[in-house]
């Protein structure tokens, strides 16, 4: 004998309930009892009602309307039209009886919680008497057994307490006579000895089930749902949770007591006692091998099963200075939630004694609070214990496995992984069991909570990186391409996953919580909403992902004014953008502790050398011991263009010109030309070294004229180069004449930075500089004499593109 029992999904309609009819057809056992749910929706759509008609609001015949019509749609849909009346006459009676009942309600005005579990019942017994109909329309060799004559219960309408003598005896007689195969009932309702109809509370098919295959000693209990066995994590919610092909019935339990929906929990209770296995499968994919749950011990599996979690909790916290040491506090405090019905999730107690904090449902919190304070009133009135309040919109996160407690540091290991992302703890609870550890956190923490965990204990340590991108100029444009070359090797050899999420330029911003496809970004961004910042930021603090990594491809000032909010959330910031780092020094120092503070990296090598590691290179020589004694280098590629190809065989101004057209010089060329860019870039070496500077303290003495640093157009700046062609020749010619070549320099030592026009002689590192090439050299106490030498391209969309992805990269292996 087995006991198949379908949930609310796969009963929800007619073509769902034909799968399940060939999931029943092709059972093997001799007998099968076929529990099913209400057509799913149709428990909420029954209390709604109930609840409209008690508030006297006349829609409540609308949803009753509905009701109706997805049970008369599935019996016509189902049943061949010659068989279809007798059906459709009697759902018509009951629907009526059902009409009746709400019309009570309604004209009372209220209804009772016998009232309620009256109406409720509909749900159960309409599907499961249509479906029955429906197996024995398809010739199965089947009938129908009216529930709540087997199973009986207390009259705790609502959640009922079954009367296991009664009910197993009743189940052993009556499925030992039936004669046929396949017998089908409703789940989730009963009834009290006086004959009342009962419920055993939400989600309560399984229990049913349970309670059945328990009496009559099956074989096997299979629980057929909308999803492949029970997941390591609510599939819902964590996207790369994947089932669990075996559990013991004590890691099943105690992840459907901390949420796992897809077990009612109290339905391993009957099944356990009898050793019965238990198989969760999906109605949908059938073949699947599931979940299987028996007493077997997870001898030799992972150490962590499964992450579960509660929604809607709220903590009190019963404290103060008069409990220390005195015996019954806890005693009262328990007994007075206990009386009033309050059952209690969590418990922790300091050791000191000093105090108790419980976790309950968010309904109860507030009678909690009043019977508490109520209880204790004299003791509070005294200042020995401080009133009670309630901490609202909490959850419980749950690790659940059999095997932990033979492992170390895994309370450590999940406290870790949730502070690095900034998931606030309130409580904490392991159980003398060791099977469970529970932390209560703020619930709008729970999706980032459960992804990060999943990702420690399950992922095979791949990390799920979650990006979102501002600017999709040149810069931005090679990154994502990039990005999208890379991912296979990425995820395969680092195991990182990097997804795009959100997308912005000044234009229009997107968002695709399922990552943008990087063939067509630019399609979508296109279609997005009006781009706006802060926006933009709002966004990505709502979906609050685990490891955010906000990038920077802009070279606005307001873009950079927004980072300290992104770290501030624990949001990286990865930024090619030179403007924060080289504003003022306060500002830069705030950044840089707030990524500290809030463990995220705030990185941007590209400010330097492009693509070049030269912030990470001086980083590494800091943090390993070393100190940096000089820095010299040639940072800017636009005039290291300038003065490679400027000589006496041509003009000034063309060469500017030239760079200009080629790309080389910002629009403005006078950014490059008056040295600005360079005093910004020195200005973040000096800093990264380790020095309070800003940008007035640098030495400039610029080699353009003072006319042409006074134009403010590039016309008048290009005719002034035209002007001052005698003046650059000049500069060109005392440099040749030494057999020097002219290389602009930047240059940090004893804490003070210069740049300028240098003399470049022969052998000199600087001398054979090519192109757009930078150098940098760094002295340094291992390296006084002979410097560390980095050099190469530093200008150009691709290689800051790639600087931008080693950044990524580097907060991946953080
Ligand atoms: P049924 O109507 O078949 O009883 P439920 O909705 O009660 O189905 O339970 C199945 C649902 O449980 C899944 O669709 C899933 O959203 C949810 N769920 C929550 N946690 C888990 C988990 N750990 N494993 C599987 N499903 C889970
Ligand atoms: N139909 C009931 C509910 O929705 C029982 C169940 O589906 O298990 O809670
Ligand atoms: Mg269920």
């Amino acid at each position: 004998m087995k006991v198949l029992k379908f949930g609310g999904t796969s009963v929800a309609n007619a073509k769902n309930i034909a799968l399940v009819k060939n999931i029943v057809a092709n059972s093997k056992a001799t007998k099968n009892i076929v529990v099913v749910s209400a057509l799913g929706g149709v428990t909420d759509l029954l209390l709604n009602t109930a609840t409209l008609a008690s508030a006297q609001d006349n829609t409540y015949k609308n949803s009753l309307k509905e009701i109706e019509e997805r049970h008369l749609n599935t019996i016509k849909e189902l049943i061949p039209v010659l068989q279809q009346s007798k059906v459709l006459s009697k759902v018509k009676s009951e629907l009526n009886t059902l009409e009746t009942l709400l019309e009570g309600a309604y004209l009372i005005g209220e209804i009772t919680p016998k009232l309620s579990d009256k109406i409720v019942s509909y749900g159960e017994l309409l599907s499961s008497y249509i479906i029955s109909e429906y197996f024995i329309a398809e010739k199965l060799n089947c009938s129908y057994k009216d529930s709540r004559e087997v199973i009986k219960t207390n009259s705790n309408f609502g959640k009922a307490i079954v009367d296991f003598k009664v009910t197993n005896t009743n189940c052993k007689e009556f499925f030992t006579a039936v004669p046929e195969q396949i017998i089908v009932m409703a789940g989730f309702i009963a009834s009290s000895i006086s004959g009342d109809s009962t419920t055993l509370g939400r989600g309560g098919s399984d229990y049913t089930a349970a309670i059945i295959a328990s009496a009559i000693d099956a074989e096997l209990l299979e629980i057929w749902t909308d999803v492949s066995g029970m997941y390591t994590a609510n599939p819902r919610i964590v996207k790369q949770a994947m089932p669990i092909p075996h559990i013991s019935y004590e890691e099943a339990m105690e992840l459907s007591h901390f949420g796992a929906k897809v077990l009612y929990p109290p339905t391993i209770q009957p099944v356990l006692a009898k050793g019965i296995s238990i198989v969760i499968k999906n109605t949908f994919d059938a073949e699947n091998e599931g979940t299987l749950i028996t007493k077997n011990k997870n001898e030799q599996g992972k150490t962590v099963r499964g992450i579960s979690h509660v929604e809607h909790i709220a903590l009190l916290s019963l404290e103060g200075p008069g409990m220390v040491g005195i015996p019954g506090i806890s005693k009262r405090f328990f007994e007075v939630l206990s009386q009033a019905n309050i059952s209690v999730v969590l418990i922790t107690q300091a050791s000191s004694e000093h105090s108790i904090c419980v976790g309950v449902s968010d309904t109860d919190a507030l009678k909690a609070v009043e019977i508490v304070n109520e209880a204790f009133e004299y003791e509070i009135s005294l200042g020995k214990i401080k009133p009670v309040i309630a901490e609202q919109d909490l959850a419980i996160i749950a690790l659940v496995g059999d095997n932990m407690k033979r492992h170390q540091g895994l309370s450590g290991k999940m406290f870790s992984t949730l502070g690095k992302n900034n998931v606030n703890i309130r409580a904490i609870a392991q159980g003398a069991s060791e099977r469970n550890i529970s932390a209560v956190i703020v619930k709008d923490d729970v999706k980032k909570a459960l992804n990060t965990l999943h990702e420690e204990f399950f992922e095979d340590n791949t990390k799920q990186l979650n990006l979102f991108v501002m600017g999709v100029g040149n810069v931005g444009t090679k990154f994502l391409n990039q990005i999208q070359q890379q991912r296979k090797f990425l995820k395969e050899n680092l195991k990182l996953n990097i997804r795009v999420i959100g997308i912005s330029n000044s234009r229009t911003m997107v968002f695709d919580e399922d990552g943008i496809s990087l063939k067509s970004w630019d399609e979508k961004l296109k279609g997005g909403e009006k781009a706006d910042k802060q926006k933009f930021f709002e966004n990505i603090q709502k979906l609050n992902y685990r490891n955010s990594i906000f990038v920077d491809n802009t070279a606005s000032a307001a873009v950079s004014e927004t980072y300290a909010s992104y770290l501030k959330n624990s949001i990286s910031v990865v930024t090619c953008n030179k403007i924060a780092c080289s504003s003022e020094y306060n500002n830069y120092k705030h950044l840089k502790d707030l990524a500290r503070q809030y463990n995220a990296p705030f990185l941007f090598e590209t400010n330097v050398g492009a693509g070049l590691p030269i912030i990470d290179t001086l980083k590494n020589l800091i943090a390993s011991g070393d100190k940096i004694l000089k820095i010299q280098a040639v940072l800017s590629g636009s005039l290291n263009f300038l003065f490679n190809n400027f000589n006496d065989q041509s003009t000034f101004h063309d060469i500017v010109k030239q760079a200009q057209e080629q790309g080389y010089t910002e629009p403005d060329p006078k950014i490059d030309l008056s040295g600005i860019d360079v005093m910004r870039k020195i200005l973040i070496l000096a800093r990264e070294s380790g020095n309070k500077i800003d940008i007035e303290e640098i030495a400039n003495k610029p080699f353009l004229p003072e006319e042409s640093l006074a134009t403010t157009n590039n016309e008048d700046f290009f005719a002034s180069l035209i002007k001052h062609e005698a003046g650059f020749q000049k500069m060109y010619k005392e440099a040749n004449d030494t057999g020097s070549k002219l290389k602009y320099v930047a240059q940090y030592e004893n804490g003070k930075a210069s740049v300028g026009l240098q003399h470049i002689p022969k052998g000199h590192d600087f001398y054979n500089l090519e192109g757009s090439d930078n150098i940098v050299l760094f002295y340094t106490e291992r390296y006084p004499n002979q410097p560390m030498i980095i050099k190469g391209a530093g200008a150009g969309a691709d290689v800051t593109a790639s600087g931008i992805f080693a950044d990524i990269i580097r907060i991946g292996n953080f």
